[in-house]
């Protein structure tokens, strides 16, 4: 089976959250359960040059909104499977990823370039699998191909996966012209809300829906949590199925990880003593290795209800344990840390901003990583965390639902401690919890062993994305 993948993000060639780490890690999934699996995404500024030595395609021609481009295509394989990276300058060369007025007009450009680099190298792929808002554009565009009796795309099935129904590309109808889309049926695929959206498109036209966990498939579907789109993803309900994302434990795995100064295994953990030593030592904290350490490593916006942290951080010091944060965001939320950091200094670490190997480094040092997500698609940081045997402390939300069990101190099972209400007050609770189970060596093993033995590996998730495949071929 031939599948296109595109994605906005994928590592290693850029990342700014999740979506990123799932673009990067499913390609070469699925290469290895036999399936031919290309990744296509664009070159930003922010790509590494490491990865472009191999210029594939000098001269993409493409005709788009009546004017002529010309872009490259670079060709790689860090990633562990084909990828072809889409060179555009004067779309992907900004000082960041995402955050400008055009985005939609970026993404359309980077839509159509994937597709017609599609139709240069060869065959067309069975399944063309699309990631969130930015790839909806295609969903349209190969339908309306399909409509049209196009005979490249005749046969092409599309699979349109959610990764973060809060973003939804939304830009005014009036552009829809510009970006290709003149017909009935591409204006109606787009049409949401008194505007366009490229997220509602995708939904829309795709042949087959997935999201990220299973719980999260449920949630879409309410008033609450579907951002106005709950009623579409109701009405497609049997094309609409949950899969919980993987880690790839070949970059996320702490008997290997080469950003870690010692190694360690759910039979072995003297390395994590030495990680949480070598942790202290970056942030300048005393250094106290019977004191817990609690971890938040996010993007600092609503989603992530970083404000609860916020209510419960001064009982966390007042309990004498470390609190070490790595995020970048909101401002107030970055005040708050730098406002705690001067309170407590000999207990709080924070670094502003993003940091690839400082998050590695924190999730192996600490002992609890705090995430208390209003809402969460599926998250990743917890299952980073349960295999590094940093206890997650989550709100029962989405995929931390679907990942992190409560622990039962009865029977022994439970990898971490989940809360319900989004309040402060529940939360500290599982803290206290929390603390009191670390505070006794042989029930915090038994937690860390039952996290650290939990198989969230992709290889379950890529049999799960085949059968979908499979199920919209037909
Ligand atoms: P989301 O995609 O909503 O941000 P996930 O938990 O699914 O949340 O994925 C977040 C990913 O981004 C993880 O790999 C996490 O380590 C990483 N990350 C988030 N913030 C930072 C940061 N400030 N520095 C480094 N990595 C970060």
């Amino acid at each position: 089976m031939r599948v296109a993948i595109l994605s906005a993000e994928a590592v290693p060639y850029s990342k700014t959250g999740g979506l990123g780490d799932v673009a990067g890690a499913l390609p070469k999934a699925l290469c290895r359960v036999g399936v031919d699996a290309v990744l296509i995404t664009p070159l930003y500024l922010q790509t590494s040059g490491e990865y472009l030595s191999h210029l594939l395609i000098d001269d993409l021609w493409l005709n788009w909104g009546g004017h002529d481009f010309r872009a490259k295509v670079f060709y790689s394989e860090a990633n562990g499977s084909p990828t072809f990276l889409i060179d555009a300058p004067e779309f992907f060369h900004r000082s960041s990823i995402y955050g400008f007025r055009e985005d939609y007009e970026r993404f359309a450009f980077f839509n159509h370039a994937a597709l017609v680099l599609l139709t240069r190298i060869g065959a067309p792929p069975d399944i063309v699998h699309l990631n969130d808002w930015h790839c909806g554009f295609a969903a349209v565009e190969i339908a309306s191909r399909r409509n049209r009796g196009d005979d490249y795309w005749r046969r092409t099935k599309t699979v349109f996966s959610i990764h973060n129904l809060a973003y939804q590309g939304a830009f005014g109808t009036e552009e829809l012209w510009k970006l290709g889309f003149g017909s009935e049926f591409e204006r109606n695929a787009f049409q949401f809300d008194g505007a366009a959206s490229a997220l509602k498109a995708g939904l829309a036209v795709s042949d087959m829906l997935s999201t990220v966990s299973r719980r999260y498939s449920y949630e879409t579907q309410t008033a609450e949590n579907g951002y106005g789109l709950d009623w579409l993803l109701r009405q497609r309900s049997e094309k609409f199925i949950g899969i919980t994302n993987g880690v790839d434990y070949d970059v996320w795995n702490p008997a290997t990880d080469p950003e870690l100064p010692a190694h360690f295994n759910a039979s072995n953990m003297e390395g994590k003593n030495q990680c949480k030593r070598e942790l202290l030592h970056t942030f300048f904290l005393p250094e106290n290795l019977e004191r817990p350490i609690f971890a938040s490593i996010t993007r600092l916006t609503p989603q992530k209800g970083f404000e609860l942290v916020e209510q419960v951080a001064g009982e966390i010091l007042a309990s004498g344990a470390y609190f070490i944060a790595l995020g970048s965001g909101a401002g107030e939320h970055e005040d708050f840390l730098q406002r705690l950091r001067n309170y407590a200094p000999a207990q709080v670490g924070i670094y502003k901003g993003y940091n690839e190997s400082l998050a590695h480094k924190i999730e192996a040092g600490a002992d609890m990583f705090l995430m208390p997500s209003r809402f969460e698609p599926c998250g990743l940081n917890q299952m980073y965390s349960l295999r590094y045997g940093t206890i997650p402390i989550v709100r029962a939300v989405g995929g931390l639902d679907d990942t992190v069990e409560n622990f039962d101190s009865v029977n022994g099972t439970g990898n971490g401690f989940k809360f319900r209400e989004f309040q402060a007050d529940r939360f500290l609770e599982k803290i206290y919890e929390a603390m009191f189970a670390y505070a006794e060596p042989e029930t915090w093993r038994q937690i860390q062993w039952n996290a650290m033995n939990v198989d969230n590996s992709w290889e379950n998730a890529a049999r799960k994305y085949v059968a979908l495949y499979q199920m919209t071929k037909q």
